[in-house]
């Protein structure tokens, strides 16, 4: 509860960025603060350990999804794959276009980074309409890996992102309506 109370003192929120109308998230002060990640890191693991006894690999979303992924990777003594926007990953990859809450992208991933039911956790900062995580879960089927669930540290549960990842599972530290 105390770690829980530590990473919500560190979420800000500035209205209208990027766009009119967004109320955005920043998680920036919960990594200016070594407790406040070592916490959100602490409560991943505490969570996975819980409940998914056999992890292989912890899937990051491109990009905020790379800071939190590799920290939780290590302590489970797992590998970290990523999941990137168009264009930045070298050799073959599969990619996909899906829309976001506000805008387009095209998701892609490595050929090989996964292997046939290797079971996956996929890790973001934050869910918003679920557009971003629906993608990397669609992606990662087509790499026949198994999604267990999804991680984030903020949810914002109005715009039903958990609704639109199902059958897939959400985890989430923090919540906002
Ligand atoms: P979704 O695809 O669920 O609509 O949007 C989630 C994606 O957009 C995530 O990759 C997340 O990093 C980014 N995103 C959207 N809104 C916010 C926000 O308010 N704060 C942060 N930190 N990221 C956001």
């Amino acid at each position: 509860a105390q770690k829980l109370e530590l990473i919500t003192q560190r979420l800000r929120g500035f209205p209208d960025f990027p766009i009119k109308g967004i109320l955005f998230r920043d998680i920036c002060p919960i990594l200016k603060d070594p407790k406040c990640t070592a916490a959100v890191t602490d409560l991943f693991e505490e969570y996975v350990r819980k409940k998914h006894p056999i992890v292989d690999l912890i899937v990051g979303l491109d990009a905020r999804g790379f800071l939190f992924g590799p920290l939780l990777a290590q302590r489970l003594g797992v590998g970290f794959v990523l999941v990137r926007k168009k264009g930045k990953l070298p050799g073959p990859v599969k990619s996909l276009s899906y829309d976001l809450e506000y805008g387009k992208a095209d998701a892609e991933i490595q050929e090989d980074a996964i292997a046939p039911g290797q079971k996956v956790l996929v890790i973001d900062d934050l869910l918003a309409t679920g557009g971003t995580l629906c993608a990397a879960c669609e992606l990662l089927k087509v790499q026949q890996a198994v999604v267990l669930d999804c991680l984030v540290v903020v949810e914002l549960k109005d715009l039903s992102g958990a609704e639109r990842l199902k059958p897939h599972t959400v985890f989430s530290l923090v919540s906002y309506d």
